[in-house]
């Protein structure tokens, strides 16, 4: 299998850090391929704006999908997504490495995913959920947060962890097509006993070798829907 693990963490000796290390050391030790896109260490370009194209389609107004679009047909992205692009496409599986920020991701992976998952090649024209441009590819996120597991959960106080997380899960993994395994959650790993951390790692070592078994989450079918979008009527026996 090959393993694109896109990591987004400030500093080296986090836990989340430690995260990304165990994974690519479990992946190699598997027999898998592994490449990392450690975002700070990269100092990765978190904007999207007009420096992203070499050339533009229409030089007078910005619009930044339609110049996604012609300028992979032209090879004129810059290079740095480009270099995304091939690691994104040559992957079977995507581990997004973060620590939750405000419910979401940290800036620089937004950053990362407003401009790597470019319209017509991960999505567009019609083309999402089962048949999003990145199908056939699994994701996952492994993420460290402050919050314990009862603050996020039906009735907790931030309710249910999925839908904290459905604007990455569903509004873009999903979205674009990919097979989005369960999330790995390190809870309140600023604050637990240092043995408690030694077990959370081994649990994510556990959880990356059954990685195979964990059953993809359930998004609609585009089949299920009309040309306008609107549900079909349910097929009657
Ligand atoms: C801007 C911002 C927004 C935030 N928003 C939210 C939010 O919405 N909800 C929420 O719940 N939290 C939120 N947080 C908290 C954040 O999610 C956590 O602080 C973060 O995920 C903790 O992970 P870390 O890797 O940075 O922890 P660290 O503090 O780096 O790690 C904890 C400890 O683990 C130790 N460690 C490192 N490697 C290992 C290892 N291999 N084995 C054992 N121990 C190890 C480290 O030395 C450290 O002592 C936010 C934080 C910020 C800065």
């Amino acid at each position: 299998m090959k393993v694109f693990i896109v990591h987004a963490h400030h500093e080296p000796q986090s836990f989340n850090a430690s995260m990304k290390n165990v994974a690519v050391e479990q992946f190699q030790a598997q027999g898998h391929e592994v490449q990392v896109s450690d975002l700070y260490a990269m100092q990765w370009k978190a904007v999207a704006d007009a420096s992203d194209f070499g050339s533009r389609a229409n030089p007078d107004h910005l619009v930044y999908a339609l110049e996604q679009r012609s300028a992979y047909q032209a090879k004129t992205l810059a290079p740095d997504i480009m270099a995304e692009l091939e690691k994104l496409q040559w992957a079977d599986l995507v581990i997004f490495n973060f620590p939750i920020y405000w419910f979401s991701m940290p800036a620089i992976l937004k950053g990362w995913v407003d401009r790597v998952l470019i319209s017509g090649l991960c999505y567009g024209g019609m083309r999402f959920y089962d048949r999003g441009g990145l199908r056939g590819k699994k994701a996952m996120l492994a993420v460290t947060i402050g919050g314990q597991p009862h603050m996020l959960t039906e009735g907790g106080v931030h309710g249910p962890l999925e839908d904290m997380l459905r604007p990455i899960l569903r509004g873009t993994l999903g979205y674009a097509g990919m097979s989005v395994l369960p999330p790995f959650v390190a809870w309140h790993v600023p604050y637990i006993q240092p043995e408690q951390r030694t077990a959370i790692m081994e649990q994510y070592r556990q959880r990356l070798r059954d990685i195979d078994a964990l059953q993809p989450m359930s998004f609609p079918s585009m089949d299920d829907f009309d040309a306008m979008l609107h549900p079909k009527p349910a097929a009657t026996a």
